[in-house]
Order: C-alpha cells, then sequence, then structure tokens
C-alpha cells in the first residue's frame, strides 16, 4: 500500500534468481507450483505500464481482463462465477447443500505501479488452487468455499486503498465516489464505465421483499451471517522468514497505522540572519525527524517521514515552512497513540526552543486488526502438515484486505517467504518450492476448518 521504490528495472524471472539455503520440506507438490507461477507470469502481462514493468489499476480495461482469467481458472476449478458489484471477482463452490455460509479465499489482483508479479496475484491464485484441490478430492463440505479476487486493495488509482474489501464488508463511505484519479475522474464514472451501478442504496430497516434488497454498489457487501471466515495467502513483504530459513509463517495481526501532516512555521529571512537570529523551520523539522526515528525506535514500533517540503525552498533564504508527513504502525493501537503523545510533547519542546510553530493534522487512522484466534490455529496446522516445525508468528506492517473483511468476519493470514523481503518492486520473487508449501499448507487449514465445523 505504498509506491513503488526505484530503480526500475526488468522483472527476474524467478527460475533464474538463487536458491534459498533452506527449502522447504514436506510433501511438496512442485509441478502444481510451477504451473501456479506460470499464472502469475501470464497474468503480469495485463499492465499499463511498457518495458514489462506492471501496473494494474481499478477499474480499467486491465483489470477486466484478468478478472475474466481468474473466472476462467475459477470455472476450471469447479466454481460459479460472478463478478460483484464493486468489481471483484467471486467464485464458488457450494457445500453439502447449496446455499450454506461460506469461507472466503483470497487475495487482490491489482498492483501498486512497477510492481512485483505477487504481491495479491499469488493469494488468489493459491485460494483457486486450494479450491481445485478440494473440489477433486469430493469432501462434504460443511460449509460452502468462495474466492475473493479483490479489484482494488493498493489504492493506486484513487488513492484510496481496500476500496474492494470494503465494499465486501458493507463499509464502503459514499463520499469516496467523489475521489478522482489522476486524469480527474471521479470513482462514480469510473464504476460506470466499468459497467456497474456506483449508487449506495440501504434497504429499509423494515423491508421483507425482494424489492427492497441492495442495489448498486451496496449489493457487493456481505453479511456475517452467510460467511464462515476470511483466509489469505500472501508474500511476507518482510525478511523475517527468510532470515529464519522458514518457507511459511502465521500472522497476528495487521499493525494499526496513523498518519499525520506536519507544519512547523519559523520564519523566512535573509541567509546572512546570524544564528542567534533565526528561526529555521528546516532545522527545526530536521530535529524532529530525528525525534520521530529515535522515538519510535525506543518505543519498538515503526515511523517513516517520507514526504517534505519546504519553503520558499530557495538557496539563500533561511526556510520559513516546511510540511511534512509522518507515518505511525504499531502492533497494538495503545503503543502507538502513546508514542504520538510523546512525539508531541516533543516536538512542542523543540518549537519553544527554536521559536517555531508546530501544528499536526492526522490524516489517516487505521486501527490495528488482529487475526482470529480460531482461523490462525487452522493456518497453523495447515503450516505444520507441510513439515515445518514451530511456525513463526508475524505482524504484518502493511496493510491488507482482511482488515477491511475483518468488520464483517473473522480473517487470518498465512505469510510466504519472498526474497529479501522485496515487496512492490520488479524484483519481488518466490521459490516454487515455498509456493508448492503454502498450497499445501492452505489446503490443510481449510481442511482443519472443515473438520473442527459442527456438523
Ligand atoms: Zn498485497
Amino acid at each position: 500500500m505504498t509506491e513503488a521504490a526505484a530503480p526500475l528495472e526488468a522483472a527476474a524471472p524467478y527460475e533464474s534468481a538463487a536458491p534459498h539455503a533452506t527449502p522447504a520440506t514436506g510433501p511438496l507438490d512442485r509441478t502444481g507450483a510451477v504451473s501456479l507461477l506460470a499464472r502469475c507470469d501470464e497474468l503480469a502481462a495485463y499492465s499499463t505500464l511498457p518495458g514489462g514493468l506492471i501496473r494494474r489499476v481499478y477499474l480499467t480495461d486491465e483489470h477486466r481482463a484478468v478478472n475474466a482469467l481468474a473466472a476462467k481458472w475459477m470455472l476450471e476449478a469447479g466454481m460459479r462465477t460472478w463478478q460483484d458489484a464493486a468489481g471483484n471477482q467471486c467464485g464458488r463452490l457450494e457445500g453439502r447443500t447449496p446455499g450454506l455460509p461460506a469461507l472466503l479465499l483470497g487475495s487482490h489482483l491489482d498492483t501498486v505501479p512497477a510492481a512485483g508479479r505477487y504481491d495479491g496475484i499469488l493469494g488468489v491464485l493459491i485460494a483457486i488452487a486450494t479450491v481445485d484441490r478440494i473440489h477433486s478430492s469430493g469432501i462434504d463440505l460443511p460449509f460452502a468455499l468462495e474466492v475473493v479476487a479483490f479489484g482494488d486493495e493498493e489504492g493506486t488509482r484513487f488513492g484510496r486503498a481496500l476500496l474492494g474489501s470494503r465494499a465486501l464488508a458493507g463499509t464502503f463511505d459514499p463520499d469516496w465516489l467523489d475521489l478522482v484519479d489522476e486524469q480527474g475522474i471521479t470513482l462514480r464514472d469510473a464504476y460506470t464505465a466499468f459497467g456497474l451501478d456506483p449508487t449506495l442504496e440501504t434497504p429499509a430497516p423494515d423491508a421483507v421483499t425482494d424489492a427492497s434488497a441492495p442495489t448498486g454498489l451496496a449489493a457487493a457487501a456481505r453479511r456475517p451471517d452467510d460467511l464462515v471466515g476470511y483466509l489469505e495467502a500472501h508474500i511476507e513483504q518482510g525478511p523475517y522468514l527468510e532470515e529464519a530459513g522458514h518457507a511459511l509463517g502465521i500472522v497476528s495481526s495487521i499493525a494499526g497505522a496513523r498518519r499525520f501532516a506536519i507544519t512547523v512555521t519559523g520564519q523566512a529571512g535573509h541567509s546572512g540572519t546570524p544564528f542567534d537570529r533565526r528561526h529555521d523551520a528546516l532545522a527545526g523539522a530536521a530535529e524532529i525527524v530525528s525525534l520521530i526515528e529515535s522515538t519510535a525506535r525506543g518505543a519498538g514500533l515503526i515511523a517513516t517521514v517520507g514526504h517534505l517540503d519546504v519553503f520558499p525552498n530557495a538557496v539563500n533564504v533561511i526556510p520559513g515552512r516546511v510540511e511534512l508527513s509522518l507515518d505511525l504502525r504499531a502492533e497494538f493501537d495503545d503503543d502507538r497513540d502513546r508514542v504520538w503523545q510523546q512525539l508531541g510533547d516533543a516536538m512542542a519542546a523543540v518549537a519553544a526552543r527554536r521559536g517555531l510553530t508546530v501544528e499536526s493534522r492526522q490524516t489517516h487512522s487505521a486501527p490495528a486488526v488482529a487475526c482470529s484466534p480460531r482461523l490462525r490455529a487452522a493456518i497453523e496446522t495447515g503450516i505444520r502438515s507441510t513439515g515445518q516445525t514451530d511456525p513463526m508468528l508475524l505482524l504484518s506492517r502493511a496493510g491488507h484486505d482482511g482488515m477491511a473483511v475483518a468488520d464483517v468476519t473473522d480473517f487470518a493470514m498465512l505469510f510466504i517467504r519472498c526474497r529479501g523481503g522485496v515487496s512492490h518492486h520488479p524484483d519481488e520473487h518466490v521459490l516454487a518450492e515455498d509456493v508448492a508449501a503454502a498450497t499445501d499448507a492452505f489446503e490443510a487449514a481449510v481442511r482443519a476448518l472443515v473438520a473442527a465445523h459442527p456438523a
């Protein structure tokens, strides 16, 4: 859910990369994994960027094309398919009787600019492969299985992440319809151009007839009673599995993030002004950036100042104003909020000493979301079934669809080792052995939930 990092290079084919020191162990289906990775390559061709770089965003021709391809694979795996009212591609395998609540499996098919070919995509394909195997095995299912390929997780086009999963969770904010992309096209118009109805009608509370069922975008929303939970497989986007020599890990929770716009105001002036007469906004901001890093580091959480504007930004003028961004992430909201309080006091002290003012405005807030113990246990059973003992528990510092889906049903995630922890970059890479282990683990997790489900 961030912009891709430079520099940009052509994507390396997964076969050509150096192998990991510790291959996964267990009953591997490497052939299945290789064809699954070939599907990742096939999807990577749907891009708006030239030269083999991948950029695929919400409600575009490329979105439509990958939905069609995913639908074809879902059909081949035994599912009935449809595109929901928000452009998410869905497939369903009925349980022992039609209409049972569904266990959702999935991830997203959209990307950041100059993306890798596995972030999100791999999770969708593992979900389809899992349903395929379960369908072929003829197992008696006490619930339905659904694959959801979310159309927007990254928020690349409209600057607002999780649009697909928010629609599914019924938490889509009508104000978002006025968001605009780089071309000035509103999200509302983009839905219409994609053939979807952007209205968000909700039925009257006392309505009982079919005619009062949600229409338009609201029809994408699922009801908690219709769901058993949501499982997602995703590349780790961090180095911990690789460092530990593990193919797979269990996600504990998704970090809560708060973002702030901070303005430091001093006094612009000639660069000949003596130090003791200055109110240098940039020197103060530099001290604040340093404080943010040391305070967050000391508290064991993550903080990033990724954007800085200096005014007037001239070589011979003392900066009079600086605007900076802060992105603050932690496993627990209390820790994050406490650090923000400490930073507020520390920034005020810097401002007082330097004769500056500091103002801050929150621009984003998402609570930390914990994975469900019930579903987490199933993921753990799945990983152990591949022969990997003592699976690692990992905090996800990046956002995922599960954050949104958690508003409507329980969720849990399986992390897959990726080379160097690199993601959102053409160098994103996974091993076929790890994908094989992940598919085995994901299937075993679903089977564990089947076994545990009350008859
Ligand atoms: Zn992702």
